[in-house]
Order: C-alpha cells, then structure tokens, then sequence
C-alpha cells in the first residue's frame, strides 16, 4: 500500500482487521508504504506529492490517467518505473519474507509482480482493487494468481487486460469490519460526539488529505445561514484545519483533523458531503448515508460518481454553490426523501467484502511458493522492444 490518499491504507487495515479477527494469534500481517519505505526520489515523495498533484495540476493529472489507460501504456509505463524501483522492490521481498504478498495499489501491481518473478520461488501474489469503477489498465497483471474486484465493471476491465476469468471474482471493496460495529443509531453516536441531538447534520470531507474545495464548499453552507449543524474533516491537511478553526459560522460548526472514528461520524450524519473518493463512498453506503459529491479526481474517480448515481444514493454538484445549494433542498425536502435516499446507499453496500477478502488471503497463504523461471534483469533496449523501436 501507500499512503497516496486515504484509501488505500483504509483497504490494507480492512484486510489486516478482518485476518486477525478470523484467525485470532494465527496471522501476523504488515502494511508497508511501498513508495515512501522502499523506493528511491521522486517516488519516495509520492505520499506527500499526491495531494498537491491532484489539487494544483488537476487537468494534467487526468490527462496523464487518459493517456496511460491502455492495456500496452500501462505495461510499458510500469516496466519503466520498475527500472528505477527494482532493487528497492526485491528488498522489500527480502525484508518481508511472506506467505502470501496483498497489493492495493494499482501503481504497484505491475512492478511488485515483476521483482517476486525474479526470485526462485515466490510467495502467491493477492490483487485486491480499491477504485469502484474507472481501474486503470495498471491494476491488472495476468501473472498476479488472484485479483479481488469491487464491481462487474471492473471485472469485465480485468478481461480486457487479458486476465482469466478463473483468477478474478467479485467481492466488493474493503471496508474496515469496525464500522458495522460503530454504527450506532444517530441519538447514541451524536451525543458521544457531543453534537447537537436533533438538527440535521451535514458532514463535509475531501478524503483523507483534505482535498478538493473543502473550504470553499463549507463558506457556501454557511452563507445559507440555513437550521443545521455541520462537522468538518480535514484529514491529513493541516492547512486547512487551520483555516477553518480561524473561521466564524453562522450554524454549529466541528472541525476535526484525521480523525479515528468515521463509523461513528458518519453515523451521526444526515448528508455526506464529499469527493468522490471510493472507501468513502463504500463506508457511506454501509452507514445508509446520502451523499453529494462535490469533486471526483480526473480518470480515477469519475467513475466513482456513477457508481452513486445509478444507485441513486446522491448528486454530482460540482460546485460550491452546487453543492450547497443541493443541501439546501435535501433539508427542505425533509426527513422522509432523506430516509429513502439513506435505504439506496445501504442497497448499494457491501460489508461482506472485507471478510470474503480475508478469506481469499488466507487461503493463498497457504499455499506453497511457486517456482518461477528467474528473470533477466529488464533495460531500456526490453522496453524499445515493447514499443518496436530498433535501438
Ligand atoms: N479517513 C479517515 N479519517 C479522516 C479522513 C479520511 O479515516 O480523517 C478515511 C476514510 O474513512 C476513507 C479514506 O480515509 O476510508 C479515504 O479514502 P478515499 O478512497 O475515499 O479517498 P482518498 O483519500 O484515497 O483520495
């Protein structure tokens, strides 16, 4: 995993939660950030990097998604990166003398692969996809021995790419068993927040760095002066905690940092308001929680929005004053619309996933290493060949 966002350590200690508790003493599983542990500039940085990337150079961002996105970019593109990491990988493979290797980052798929083919034997090699909708080409690698998808879209990606359908299955994305548990009903989970018990409430997050127009987003509620209270997550940006603290509001306003306890804020909550961030639409869902997405990532997420659409758990308001102007009529429209846009977003959701993971995990843990006919090193001449250019 790497902590580019917050989604995919959210899916490592999902699976981990869910190993420990179904083979309690048994199993001991360690989450490593590939990127910043074990690869050299500019990759190292990539964790901090991200949010700045995506916020600042956003249509350049989705541009680069686009223009990866096919079966023969991806492949050549990780074989170029995997140039640059391949010691740092095999070191890790050293340092983590595993029985099985679970991957959720697509940017890792490929290269993790290609560094365990080069050993005599290998650990099996568990993909478990953490976008909904819009996988990139990188996540599939017809070598990996099983690949873990959250939707028959991505599935039917997996074909494409060239998997066997006997290496996937479709289980749905992760999501931490604690939140089945946290979920409390909303009087118990406000009062332990100690919010308000009874005006509606909205929450407003942008993943786990703070990303999007939060800020803005939060001003335009307030603007409407309207009878609510709003909680406020900020994540990892402490920029924006900042500004908001500094802040005056015309309704009951909470600003949190990263916080430990989403089951219970979402619990809490009446409207999420959020980016279309795929662990939190999939906790949303679990907590029977409508939302208005404010912003989805270029390429990664856009698929994400449709996911919540066609399930009719939300809206796509791309705009501050979009956004706020939806909450708005969400709350004019009263408790009823909101309890039935609540039932479809619990339709949509998929709280077994994490346990059929584990289970998958488990069951490739246990079996042996498999031989592999030990690679070559790979150079730039084995990527000119891939591109059909003669050196
Ligand atoms: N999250 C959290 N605490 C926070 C903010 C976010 O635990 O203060 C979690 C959130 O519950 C979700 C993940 O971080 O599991 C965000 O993942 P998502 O895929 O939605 O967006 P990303 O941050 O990866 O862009």
């Amino acid at each position: 995993m790497s902590d580019t966002g917050g989604g995919h350590r959210a899916a490592a200690e999902a699976i981990r939660e869910a190993l420990y508790r179904r083979h309690p003493g048994e199993v001991e599983a360690t989450l490593v950030d590939v990127f910043r542990d074990y690869t050299p500039f500019p990759f190292k940085s990539f964790p901090e990097l991200y949010p700045w990337l995506v916020n600042h150079g956003k249509s350049s961002w989705g541009a680069s998604f686009k223009l990866s996105n096919t079966r023969q970019r991806a492949k050549i593109l990780s074989s170029t990166m995997y140039m640059t990491v391949e010691g740092s990988l095999k070191q890790m493979l050293r340092d983590h003398p595993a029985d099985v290797v679970v991957c959720v980052h697509s940017l890792l798929t490929r290269p993790t692969m290609k560094a365990m083919r080069t050993l005599e034997k290998r650990p099996p090699y568990v993909v478990v996809v953490t976008d909904l909708v819009s996988t990139h080409y990188f996540w599939y690698d017809r070598h990996a021995d099983r690949t873990l998808l959250p939707t028959p879209i991505a599935y039917e990606r997996g074909l494409k790419a060239g998997l066997s359908p006997a290496t996937m299955r479709i289980t749905g994305l992760p999501v931490h068993p604690r939140f089945n548990e946290q979920l409390t009903d909303k009087p118990s989970a406000r009062a332990a927040l100690n919010w308000h018990p009874t005006l509606p409430t909205i929450l407003l997050l942008g993943g786990g760095d703070g990303m999007g127009p939060v800020s803005k987003i939060a001003r335009a509620i307030d603007e409407r002066a309207l009878n609510c209270q709003l909680a406020i997550i900020t994540g990892r940006n402490e920029a924006l905690k900042a500004q908001l603290e500094a802040a005056t509001w015309s309704q009951p306003t909470y600003i949190y940092g990263f916080v430990k306890d989403m089951p219970r804020m979402m619990a809490a909550a009446d409207i999420l308001a959020t980016k279309a961030g795929p662990a939190t639409i999939s906790e949303a869902c679990i907590a029977g929680l409508p939302m208005v997405l404010y912003d989805a990532i270029p390429g990664q997420e856009e698929g994400n929005v449709d996911f919540v659409l066609e399930n009719n758990a939300g809206v796509f308001a791309n705009q501050p004053r979009a956004a706020a102007e939806t909450i708005e009529q969400w709350l004019h429209e009263g408790e009823s619309a909101l309890r039935a846009r609540a039932a479809n977003a619990r339709r949509a959701a998929k709280p077994n996933a994490v346990w059929e993971i584990a289970d998958e995990v488990w069951e490739y843990a246990h079996m042996p290493p498999i031989p592999t006919q030990a690679r070559k090193k790979f150079t730039l001449k084995d990527v000119a060949e891939q591109i059909g250019l003669d050196l």
